[in-house]
């Protein structure tokens, strides 16, 4: 079965690949064949949705996005939908340097992974959002992952998701459990 990836990172798709393999037989994720459509929903659910409905329109086939961010309790929810560009440049270090020097002065570091999972398809959309409780860390560190991984520490344990295998990441990831729940929908397109 082919179902069209709305995302340009790299990233994303990889952890796609690996959660939704073998949650879904026989699944190959094709990259969205159109530009990438301007993101202006208010919430990550809106989000995906603009982009899974974008890959659709520009393929014809059932298509999938997420939207993912950081929401820490002390910034009010920042960086929230405008994680992946909070510094205004997209680079991961600058973004996690922003928030961690944000944090400074504040006690309470609770923050969490949202992710949205969005599929469109000729029959209709589904939407489906999860969370990943944790804390942020006082300085990065870590090597694997991207984005806040080097920064987050989930609930529970004392590492950072940076220092987390893969399989240990996608067991618990916000993006995990989204797309685990959203692979009963995708079998159900047969
Ligand atoms: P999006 O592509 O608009 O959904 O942006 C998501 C952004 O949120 C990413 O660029 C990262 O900065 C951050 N983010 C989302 N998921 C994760 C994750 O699993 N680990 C670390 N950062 C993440």
């Amino acid at each position: 079965m082919d179902i069209v990836v709305g995302t340009r990172n790299a990233h994303k798709i990889l952890e796609l690949e690996r959660i939704l393999g073998p949650a879904v037989p026989g699944l190959t994720l094709v990259p969205a064949p159109g530009p990438s459509p301007i993101e202006d929903g208010e919430t990550f659910s809106a989000n995906a949705l603009i982009k899974a409905r974008a890959a659709f329109e520009d393929s014809g086939l059932p298509s999938i996005a997420d939207d993912s961010g950081l929401v820490v309790d002390a910034l009010d929810g920042a960086p929230g939908i405008h994680s992946a560009r909070y510094s205004g440049t997209g680079i991961d270090e600058e973004n996690t340097a922003l928030v961690l020097s944000q944090m400074v002065g504040h006690t309470n570091r609770r923050a969490r992974f949202v992710c949205a999972a969005a599929l469109v398809h000729s029959g209709g959309e589904v939407v489906l959002e999860r969370s990943w409780e944790g804390s942020l860390a006082y300085s990065p560190s870590g090597s694997g992952g991207f984005g806040y991984d080097p920064i987050f520490v989930p609930e529970g344990d004392s590492r950072t998701a940076s220092e987390l295998s893969d399989e240990e990441k996608d067991a618990l990831s916000h993006r995990g459990q989204a797309f685990r729940a959203l692979a009963e929908h995708l079998l159900a397109l047969g």
